[in-house]
């Protein structure tokens, strides 16, 4: 079944509204339909990485929060698993309503706790999940819950209690391509958003109330991920766990929940290459290259950081490359006209800095930006978007990934080394592929180990399987691919 939407409709999600700018301090967790005062210690504060101010607090959930949350999605599971499919389409539209309703709010609050500048927030941090949310109450139209095989009647069934563990980079967009899939399956879940931006969390819960969807299906514990994440992973009444984040926390992860048995989906770590063919179109391929690297600041996990180009073109898409790369302005975020925004904190602004340091010291060419602040900047924490050339796999640059504004460039001389170096990475979850022979394009894609490929700038779709091969995960989210990841089936043979 398709789903059709467009950026266009994502743009509807902007709307003519004033936002109050106040301290948001939450001191309550949202467990069994009702506002509970957290039982962990302190609180976490959220900062707004453009101005280094703090813009608000979360509290800290302990593991009996974890637990009160669990037995609350435990115990209403049996009745929401049997919900009409009306009752979950009426949820979802009214899910994705109320996103154009505080879509000027939420953008504006997730760019004070990212630092994505504006524009960009109200089409990718909210209008993308409103669509999301959409999709599944359509995808659930006619949705096939039972087939036949041979003697066979198979049913599809919720997967049970599901906990949810967030990053903060597409901080509502990662929520909903959970939430919305398993509300439409019937599960019931915990949400444990990231540390750094989690505000937008509690305006879902609000969302969630307001629309009354039944106490106990969704549940949201915030606090670290060392403690509620691992235990919510461990937790034996818990299904089945669905992480969005680091590697190196969803192997974690996938330890705590080993003993369990329980289903674990993961969404990891990307170093996604994006390889222009010798017939390629190399001005619109050079030009797109740059934005397809520092969207988000270059903070995307899927974002097409390693290009590979003909060694016989090289000098042609330096050109371009250099000119853009200088042309994609950092500053606040909510100015209209810029490009770039701050890394979302201050341990990520170092570490950015850090692989722009080894680059130089490696041995790589510079071709724009560089170590310090951008110019004319002085609090915040910026980065200058950079590239590099003659990057070659010994470098930490090529092999790890950076998330921040940093494109690396490197040349090769054959299709066959194209391809080697766009799968010289363990990584694998998207990539990019420019050609004027689409049939060539689609054959060099196939042979790329990743999840997605977008032929000569493709566009992303929300009903899609998002998702990794390699270290960039298992399982896929968003469409149809990711309604299934939250059912079990059962085979029935008479
Ligand atoms: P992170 O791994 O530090 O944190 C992600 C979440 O995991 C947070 O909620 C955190 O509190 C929690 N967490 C941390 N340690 C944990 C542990 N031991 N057990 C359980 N939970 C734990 O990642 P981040 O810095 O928030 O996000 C950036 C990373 O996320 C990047 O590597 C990026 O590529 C990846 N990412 C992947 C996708 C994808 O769909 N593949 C999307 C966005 C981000």
């Amino acid at each position: 079944m398709a789903v059709e939407v467009t950026l266009l409709e994502m743009h509807e999600t902007i709307r003519d509204c004033t936002v109050a700018h106040h301290m948001m301090n939450r001191e309550e967790l949202y467990i069994n339909g009702e506002w509970v005062a957290a039982s962990g210690e302190g609180e976490i504060e959220v900062v707004n990485p453009a101005t280094e101010q703090v813009i608000g607090s979360v509290p800290v959930g302990s593991q009996a929060d974890v637990d009160s949350a669990v037995n609350a999605a435990s115990t209403a599971f049996h009745s929401w698993s049997q919900s009409s499919i009306e009752d979950r389409v009426g949820y979802l539209n009214a899910l994705s309503a109320a996103f154009k309703d505080r879509g000027e709010e939420l953008s504006q609050l997730i760019t004070a706790e990212v630092g994505t500048p504006i524009g960009y927030s109200r089409m990718a941090m909210v209008g993308t999940p409103r669509v999301v949310a959409r999709s599944y109450a359509k995808m659930l139209e006619d949705f096939e819950w039972e087939e036949e095989v041979r003697n066979s009647l198979i049913v599809k069934e919720p997967v049970g209690v599901c906990a949810f563990i967030t990053p903060w980079n597409f901080p509502l967009h990662q929520i909903i391509g959970k939430v919305a899939p398993a509300i439409a399956a019937g599960c019931t879940m915990v949400l444990k958003p990231s540390k750094e931006a989690p505000l937008n969390a509690f305006i879902l819960a609000e969302i969630i109330d307001e629309i009354g969807l039944p106490a106990g299906v969704f549940n949201l514990v915030s606090g670290h991920g060392s403690e509620v994440g691992e235990y919510l992973s461990s937790h034996p009444d818990v299904d089945m766990v669905s992480f969005t984040g680091s590697t190196s926390a969803g192997v974690r992860v996938s330890q705590a929940a080993a003993p369990s048995v329980k289903r674990v989906t993961l969404e990891l770590g990307g170093k996604s290459a994006n390889v222009i063919l010798d017939d390629a179109n190399i001005v619109r391929a050079a030009k797109s290259s740059v934005g397809a690297c520092f969207a988000n600041s270059g903070q995307t996990c899927s974002a097409l950081t390693r290009l590979i180009i003909p060694e016989n073109k090289k000098e042609e898409i330096i050109e371009i490359i250099t000119s853009r790369v200088a042309g994609f302005t950092a500053g606040d975020p909510l100015d209209e006209s810029t490009r770039c925004g701050p890394m979302a904190s201050a341990r990520q602004q170092a570490s950015v800095s850090d692989f722009i340091a080894s680059g130089i010291s490696e041995g790589a060419t510079l071709l724009s930006g560089g170590e310090g602040m951008p110019d004319g900047l002085e609090v915040g924490f910026f980065v200058k978007p950079t590239a590099f050339a003659d990057v070659t796999p010994d470098m930490k640059i090529w092999n790890e990934e950076v998330f921040g504004p940093l494109l690396t460039i490197t040349t090769y001389s054959s299709e066959e080394e194209a391809l080697a170096l766009a799968n010289d990475s363990e990584y694998g979850l998207s990539g990019g592929v420019w050609s004027e022979n689409e049939e060539r394009a689609i054959s060099f894609a196939k042979n790329m180990r990743t999840g997605q490929v977008s032929i000569n700038g493709g566009p992303f779709n929300i009903s899609a399987p998002f998702g990794g091969y390699k270290m960039s995960g298992n399982g896929r989210e968003l469409g149809i691919h990711g309604l299934q990841e939250f059912l079990e089936l059962k085979a029935i043979q008479r």
